[in-house]
C-alpha cells in the first residue's frame, strides 16, 4: 500500500519528470523491447508513446547512428556486470535533431526464468551545460548524417496523429516509482532552509551518509556544499522561490568522508508539502571520462584544436606547440590562415569557407609556419559544428612523407628527363620477342616515336640484320650481356637483361640501348689525335736527344729538374744529377768569368722561371766531370700554360769552349798583326826618309851629269851617255815617286797629311791639261792617246800640288792598265762642284775588288804583270777626302774603268778652316 506521503511524493516526481527533460524507461535487457516509458518522453522527443513500445527496435532506430555502438556497449556492460553504467547518448527527435542525454542504466534481476530488466534514466543535457558541450564536441566530430530527414518528418506527422492516444496512455505514472527506488538517481526532499527531510538510498550513497545521519538531521544541503558552490546553490534556491523550479546545474558535494563528488542537480517545488524535491545524479564516472579525454587531448601525439568560424584558434593541444614551436597565446593571437604558407593559403581559405557552410572537410594538406621560420606539412581533418560555431580539427605532421614524396617525384622526373633527353632507347620484349615497351629519345635517330613498335616482333623487325637478331635470341634465351650494335648507320651500346619467372623461364627481356655514334666518332678522333701527339712526341724526343746541345727541363717554381737529354752528359763529361729543387743547384760547379761560383738562384733557369723573362746565351764556366774546364752558354726560357702561368722552364746549353778559345787566338793574332803593321809603318817612315835623303843629291848629280854631257853633245861620251841618262832620269823620277808615296803613307798613318794641304786658287782644267802634257812620253810609249774634254776653266781653291798628285795617279793607272787604248779625260762643273773623270778601256776591275783597291797596299792585279805598291788609289782618296770631295770607280772586268772625282769649289779652304 502506498502511503499518502508516498503518493504525494510520486505525484511530485511525476511533475518533476515532466518539468525537467527527464525520460525514464524500462526494457527487456536481452531484446531491448521497451516495457515502460515515462509519458513526457513523447513531449521531449516528439514520438507518440504508442510508437515507443510498439515499434520494434525503437531504441536502436532513434538513437543517433553514431552513438549506437556506444549505447549497445553501455547496455551490455550494465547487463553483464549487473552494475550501474552511465554515458552521454544522442537521440534523434521527430524533427531529426540530435538531443544529448545523460543516460544512466541499471540491470535488475527478476529471478529464475525471467529476463533481466534494463532500467534507464535519460536527463536531457541543456545547451549551456558543460556536459552537453563536451558531448557535442566529441559526437559532432563525425556527424555528417542528414539523410534521415525525410523519414523523421514522416514520423513527426504520425506523432501528431497519435498524440491524443498518447496522453491517455500517460496515466500509468505509478509504475515509475520503482525506478526512483532503484539506485539510478539520488532523490532528496528538503525544506526551505536546505535541510534534508527525506532522501533515497541512492542519494545517501552519493554523499556517503547513513540513514541514521539523515534521521538525526545531520545532513544540510548547504553544509555539504563546498564554499565555491554556495553562490550557485543559493541562486538555484532563489529560482525555486521565484519560479517553482530550478534548471539543472552542476556542482560538487563534500561527502562525509571528505572526498568531493561531482553531481548534477535539478529541483522543483512540491506545492502540496511546501518542500523542494531535488534529483541528484552522480557525475563521477563521467567526470573521469572527461578527465581521461582531457588527458588524451593533452598527451596525444597528434595535433588537436578547436577554432571558431572567424578562423581563430580557441584551443590547441600541447602537440601544437611542440611541433610548431608557437605558444598557445601566439597561435590564438592571429587568424589561423596567417600561419599557412602563402602558396597554400587559397586552399586553406576555401576549406574554411566550406566549414563555415557546415560541410565537413575531406582533408587538407598545407604548409604551416613554425616559430623558427621553417615550414611543416600538416594534414588536417576538420569538422564544423554550426550550432556551437566551432570547428574541431586534428592535424598530422606529414612533412617527412611529403619530403619523401617530393624526392620520389624528383627522382621520377630525373629518370624521365634522362630517358627523354639522352640518346637512350629502352625496350622490353616479351618471351616471344614482341615489343612491350619502347621509349626514349634515342628512338628519334631510328626514325621511331615512343611506343610505335609496341606489339611488333623485334625478330621480324631485324630479319635483315642477322647479327642483331642473334643478340636478341641470346637475350631471349636468358643470357645477360652487353655489346656494340651497328644498325641504320648508327652505333649503339646495348645491354640485354632477361627477367626470369619463378620457373626460371625468360618472361621478358629488358634492352637498354645507348646511341654512342657520336661518342664512338669522338673517341676515334681522340685516338687519332693521341696517336699523332705520340708520334710528334717521339719526334720531339728524338730531336731532343739528338740535339748537339744540352737541354734541361725543370718544374716551376720548385726548380726540380726532370729531363736532361743525352747531350747534357756529354757536355759536362759526367752524369747529370737531377736537382730536386733550386737549392740543390748549389751542387753544380759553375763559375762567373771572374771565378765567383754561381749561387743557386743565379743560374739562368731559376732566373728565367722567377722573372718570366728569357735569359739569352749566358756564358758559364764549368768544371767538367773529367776535371777539365769548359764554357757553356746557357739560354733559359720560361714555359707558360694556357692561362699564362709559368709551369716549367727549359734551358739549352751550347758548349762554346772551342769557339771561345778560337776567339782568343784570333784576338791574339790580330794584336800581333797590329804590332807587325805598326812596325812596318814605322819602318816605312824611317825607310822613306832614309831613301829620300840620298835621292835628292842623286837626282842633282844626274842632272849635273846630263848637263855636262849636253855641253858637248857630239862627244862620244855624251853620245854613249845620252840614252842611259834618259833611263836614269826616268828611274830616278820613278824612285822619287815611290819614295814620296811611301812618305805620304807614313804621313797619313801619322795623321800628318792634312797639315801639308796648302789651298790656293787654281783652274782644274788647266791643271789636268798640264799633267796630261807631261805624260806625253809615257802615253805614247804605251800606245795610248789622251783625249781631254775641258770646255771651260774650272776654278777653285785647292792645294794644286796635291791635286796634281791625284790626277797623275789616275792617269798613270789608266795608261798602265789600259795600254793600246785611248784615255778620256774630262773636267767640268756639275751642280756647283768640280768633276774630273778619267776613263780607260783597259783590263777593268772585278766587282769583288771595287772596294778593296782603295786600301793601303791593296792591289787587284798580279805583281808579275804589273809593278806597283798599291798605294796610288789609297793616297788619292785621302787627298780628295781631305779636300772635302769624293772619288769612286765604275768598272766591268775586261772593259775598262772610269774614276770620277768630285770636289767642292772651295774644298781646300773649307778643310783648312
Ligand atoms: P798600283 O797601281 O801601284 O798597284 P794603285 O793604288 O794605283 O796601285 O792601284 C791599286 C790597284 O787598282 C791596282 O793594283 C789595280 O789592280 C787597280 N787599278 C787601278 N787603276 C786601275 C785601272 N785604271 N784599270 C784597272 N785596274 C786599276
Amino acid at each position: 500500500m502506498m502511503t499518502a506521503e508516498a503518493r504525494t511524493e510520486e505525484r511530485g516526481l511525476s511533475d518533476w519528470t515532466r518539468q525537467f527533460d527527464v525520460i525514464v524507461w524500462a526494457a527487456d535487457a536481452v531484446t531491448l523491447q521497451l516495457m515502460h516509458v515515462s509519458p513526457n518522453a513523447a513531449g521531449i522527443l516528439g514520438y507518440p508513446l504508442e510508437q515507443w513500445w510498439t515499434e520494434a527496435d525503437f531504441l536502436a532506430r532513434h538513437l543517433h547512428p553514431e552513438d549506437l555502438d556506444d549505447a549497445l556497449e553501455l547496455f551490455l556492460d550494465s547487463t553483464r556486470h549487473r552494475t550501474e553504467r552511465s554515458g552521454v547518448l544522442r537521440f534523434l527527435d521527430a524533427n531529426g535533431q540530435a538531443l544529448p542525454f545523460l543516460t544512466k542504466v541499471l540491470t535488475l534481476e527478476h529471478g529464475e526464468g525471467h529476463a533481466p530488466e534494463l532500467r534507464c534514466l535519460m536527463v536531457r543535457l541543456g545547451r549551456n551545460t558543460r556536459a552537453s558541450r563536451e558531448c557535442e564536441h566529441s559526437r559532432s566530430l563525425q556527424r555528417t548524417e542528414r539523410e534521415r530527414d525525410a523519414l523523421l518528418r514522416k514520423e513527426h506527422e504520425a506523432r501528431e496523429r497519435a498524440e491524443a492516444l498518447a496522453r491517455q496512455l500517460a496515466a500509468g505514472e505509478s509504475r515509475f516509482r520503482s525506478i526512483f527506488e532503484s539506485h539510478l538517481i539520488g532523490l532528496v526532499l528538503t525544506d526551505n532552509h536546505g535541510r534534508v527531510l527525506h532522501a533515497n538510498d541512492a542519494f545517501l550513497r552519493i554523499v556517503g551518509y547513513s540513514r541514521e545521519d539523515l534521521e538525526a538531521g545531520r545532513i544540510n544541503f548547504m553544509d555539504i556544499t563546498p564554499p565555491e558552490f554556495h553562490a550557485v546553490t543559493l541562486r538555484a534556491l532563489e529560482e525555486i522561490e521565484a519560479r517553482g523550479m530550478a534548471s539543472t546545474f552542476e556542482k560538487e558535494y563534500v561527502r562525509k568522508d571528505g572526498r568531493r563528488v561531482p553531481v548534477m542537480l535539478g529541483s522543483v517545488r512540491l506545492p502540496a508539502s511546501n518542500q523542494n524535491a531535488t534529483f541528484v545524479l552522480d557525475l563521477t564516472e563521467r567526470k573521469e571520462a572527461e578527465a581521461e579525454r582531457e588527458r588524451f587531448f593533452r598527451l596525444a601525439p597528434d595535433m588537436f584544436c578547436i577554432a571558431d568560424m572567424d578562423g581563430f584558434y580557441k584551443r590547441v593541444n600541447p602537440a601544437f606547440t611542440r611541433i610548431l614551436g608557437w605558444s598557445e597565446e601566439e597561435l590564438r593571437a592571429r587568424p589561423l590562415l596567417d600561419f599557412i604558407h602563402p602558396e597554400d593559403r587559397g586552399r586553406g581559405e576555401e576549406t574554411l569557407a566550406a566549414l563555415k557552410r557546415g560541410t565537413a572537410d575531406p582533408g587538407l594538406t598545407v604548409r604551416v609556419e613554425c616559430r623558427d621560420g621553417g615550414w611543416r606539412w600538416l594534414n588536417w581533418t576538420s569538422v564544423p559544428v554550426p550550432e556551437t560555431g566551432l570547428i574541431y580539427a586534428s592535424a598530422r605532421d606529414v612533412t617527412r612523407q611529403r619530403k619523401a614524396e617530393e624526392q620520389l617525384v624528383l627522382a621520377e622526373q630525373r629518370l624521365r628527363t634522362v630517358i627523354n633527353s639522352g640518346p637512350i632507347v629502352l625496350a622490353v620484349l616479351d618471351a616471344d620477342g614482341r615489343f612491350v615497351v619502347s621509349e626514349g629519345k634515342g628512338l628519334q635517330s631510328l626514325g621511331l616515336s615512343p611506343g610505335q613498335v609496341v606489339g611488333q616482333s623485334a625478330l621480324e623487325m631485324y630479319a635483315n640484320e642477322p647479327h642483331v637478331q642473334e643478340f636478341l635470341l641470346r637475350g631471349l634465351r636468358g643470357e645477360t650481356f652487353s655489346t656494340i650494335v651497328q644498325t641504320a648507320g648508327l652505333t649503339f651500346e646495348v645491354f640485354y637483361q632477361p627477367v626470369l619467372d619463378e620457373a626460371g623461364r625468360v618472361s621478358t627481356l629488358s634492352i637498354a640501348s645507348l646511341d654512342v655514334t657520336e661518342r664512338v666518332r669522338v673517341e676515334a678522333e681522340r685516338e687519332e689525335l693521341i696517336r699523332q701527339l705520340m708520334h710528334e712526341r717521339s719526334i720531339l724526343q728524338a730531336v731532343l736527344q739528338q740535339l748537339p746541345h744540352s737541354v734541361y727541363i725543370a718544374e716551376a717554381p720548385t726548380g726540380k729538374l726532370f729531363l736532361a737529354n743525352a747531350q747534357a752528359e756529354a757536355q759536362i763529361r759526367g752524369p747529370t744529377t737531377p736537382a730536386r729543387n733550386t737549392e740543390e743547384y748549389r751542387g753544380y760547379p759553375g763559375f762567373h768569368a771572374d771565378g765567383r761560383p754561381y749561387e743557386p738562384h743565379e743560374w739562368p733557369l731559376p732566373r728565367a722561371m722567377a722573372s718570366g723573362v728569357p735569359v739569352m746565351a749566358e756564358a758559364v764556366h764549368v768544371i767538367r766531370g773529367d776535371g777539365s774546364w769548359g764554357i757553356i752558354e746557357y739560354s733559359a726560357t720560361p714555359v707558360r700554360d694556357a692561362q699564362g702561368h709559368i709551369t716549367h722552364g727549359v734551358v739549352v746549353g751550347v758548349d762554346v769552349t772551342a769557339r771561345k778559345e778560337a776567339e782568343r787566338e784570333r784576338e791574339r793574332l790580330l794584336e800581333e798583326l797590329k804590332l807587325a803593321v805598326s812596325a812596318r809603318d814605322e819602318f816605312l817612315g824611317i825607310a822613306s826618309h832614309e831613301l829620300k835623303t840620298p835621292l835628292t843629291p842623286l837626282a842633282l848629280k844626274l842632272e849635273a851629269l846630263a848637263r855636262a854631257a849636253g855641253a858637248e853633245p857630239e862627244s862620244s861620251l855624251a853620245r854613249r851617255l845620252a840614252p842611259h841618262v834618259e833611263v836614269m832620269r826616268r828611274q830616278v823620277k820613278r824612285l822619287a815617286c815611290l819614295v814620296n808615296d811611301l812618305l805620304d803613307v807614313s804621313n797619313i798613318g801619322a795623321g800628318r797629311l792634312a797639315l801639308t794641304l796648302d789651298p790656293q786658287q787654281c783652274d782644274l782644267a788647266a791643271l789636268v791639261r798640264d799633267v796630261a802634257g807631261r805624260f806625253d812620253t809615257e802615253v805614247k810609249r804605251a800606245g795610248c792617246e789622251v783625249r781631254l774634254h775641258a770646255p771651260a776653266p774650272v776654278e777653285g781653291t785647292w792645294d794644286s800640288s796635291r791635286l796634281e798628285q791625284v790626277v797623275t795617279n789616275l792617269l798613270a793607272n789608266a795608261v798602265k792598265y789600259g795600254p793600246g787604248h785611248p784615255v778620256m779625260l774630262s773636267v767640268e762643273t756639275v751642280d756647283g762642284r768640280a768633276r774630273l773623270t778619267v776613263s780607260d778601256r783597259g783590263i777593268g776591275i772585278a766587282p769583288e775588288n771595287l772596294q778593296r783597291i782603295w786600301g793601303k797596299f791593296e792591289r787587284a792585279v798580279s805583281e808579275r804583270h804589273y809593278g806597283g805598291l798599291g798605294l796610288g788609289l789609297y793616297i788619292s782618296r785621302q787627298i780628295v777626302e781631305a779636300l772635302g770631295g769624293t772619288v769612286k770607280v765604275e768598272s766591268t772586268l775586261g772593259q775598262g774603268a772610269t774614276f770620277i772625282v768630285e770636289l767642292p769649289l772651295q774644298g781646300g779652304a773649307a778643310r783648312s778652316a
